[in-house]
């Protein structure tokens, strides 16, 4: 018996592909819809394994696209959405913010109002620490009432639908989850984001680009760390309440290249990549640190990461490097 029909939004990108994965494997007595607009950033190959799986399929759609979602919920009557879909990268929401307006704001808004006309069951919205601003060195980390002050067109973007899903709570009742979390890594990942820039550059011999001083700090968690909390909090989390997801991982940007350049230097890969280093002019509003404190998450729901930075960094650039081949 179908126990729940659920949408999830954006399961052609990084981190949607892995929650698919793992939802279609996991939950035979679900119906997974995955609905993606195949944008530059998604790879329908990360998913080939779902051919052979019944219970999935997928529908390829802009959320910008009011009347097709609203049909396709009348058609659907999904119980239950997730909703990863975005435009993601902060660097493309400097050079064309209505793009990331549209799609995030807009989009969310379209999917709110299917659902509230259709579905049921829970919506989970997927957003990121980014909305809470950004951090001093030796500031306190972000929790759940830190107050929102997004930097980035990408972050105001993203607080603007956390802000829509609460909204749409509060005024139709509608049960809803946010969760918050820090930068995921891990294998998927489009090659424009930062690990996956780094590997690919010292694979091709090339100029590794950090921003100003690469002094920014980061939380980095293992993509599949996330996905389990996500799987945690669609089921159990309450409604109307928010969690943030991070890993209590802080590391500056050029220790983090350091890293890597260690991983291929143990592996005999290059001779010398500290050499590749290059630091380029920042990025406008770049936010300085980031740091996120997911207690709610432990207490409430037992949950915490499970896989050490190190290995993970080695599980990553192992599948890139594979990945590069071809
Ligand atoms: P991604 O860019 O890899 O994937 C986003 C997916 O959304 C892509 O497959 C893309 O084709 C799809 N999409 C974009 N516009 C669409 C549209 N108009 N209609 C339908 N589909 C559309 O992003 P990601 O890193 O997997 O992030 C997924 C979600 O998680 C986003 O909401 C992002 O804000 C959030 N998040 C990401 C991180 C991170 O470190 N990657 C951290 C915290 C939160």
């Amino acid at each position: 018996m179908i126990e729940k029909k659920i949408l999830i939004t954006g399961d052609s990108g990084f981190i949607g592909s892995h929650l698919v994965l793992l939802f279609a494997s996991k939950y035979s007595n679900y119906e997974i819809h995955g609905l993606d607009n195949l944008t530059y950033a998604s790879n329908r190959d990360h998913l080939k394994s779902l051919a052979t799986k019944s219970n999935y399929q997928f529908h390829k759609m802009d959320i910008c696209n009011r009347e097709a979602i609203i049909n396709l919920f009348r058609s659907h009557k999904f119980t239950d959405v997730i909703h990863l879909a975005a435009e993601s990268h902060v660097d493309n929401s400097i050079e064309d913010p209505v793009l990331f307006m549209q799609t995030n704001i807009l989009g969310t808004l379209n999917l709110l109002d299917a659902f509230r006309q259709y579905s049921s069951g829970r919506f989970h919205h997927i957003s990121t620490d980014e909305v809470y601003g950004d951090l001093s060195l030796d500031e306190p980390m972000f929790d759940e009432n830190t107050a929102y002050n997004p930097s980035s067109p990408y972050s105001a973007s993203k607080a603007s639908s956390d802000h829509l899903v609460r909204a749409y709570n509060r005024t139709y009742g509608l049960n809803i989850v946010v969760t918050n979390c820090s930068n995921n890594y891990g294998p998927h990942q489009h090659l424009e984001k930062f690990i996956p820039t780094i590997i690919h550059c010292l694979s091709n011999d090339k100029h590794i680009p950090i921003y100003g001083n690469g002094k920014n700090v980061r939380d980095w968690l293992y993509v599949e760390d996330h996905v389990c909390a996500l799987d945690l909090v669609f089921h159990n989390g309450k409604n109307g309440e928010t969690y943030n997801i991070g890993s209590n991982n802080e590391l500056s940007n050029i220790d983090l290249v350091y890293k890597i350049c260690d991983i291929f230097l143990d592996k005999d890969l290059i001779k010398s990549p500290h050499s590749l280093i290059q630091f380029v002019s920042d990025r406008l509003g770049h936010d300085r640190r980031y740091a996120i404190d997911y207690s709610k998450l432990s207490t409430d729901l037992n949950w915490s990461p499970r896989v050490d930075f190190d290995q993970g960094l080695l599980i990553t650039v192992d599948w890139y490097l594979n990945y590069l081949k071809g």
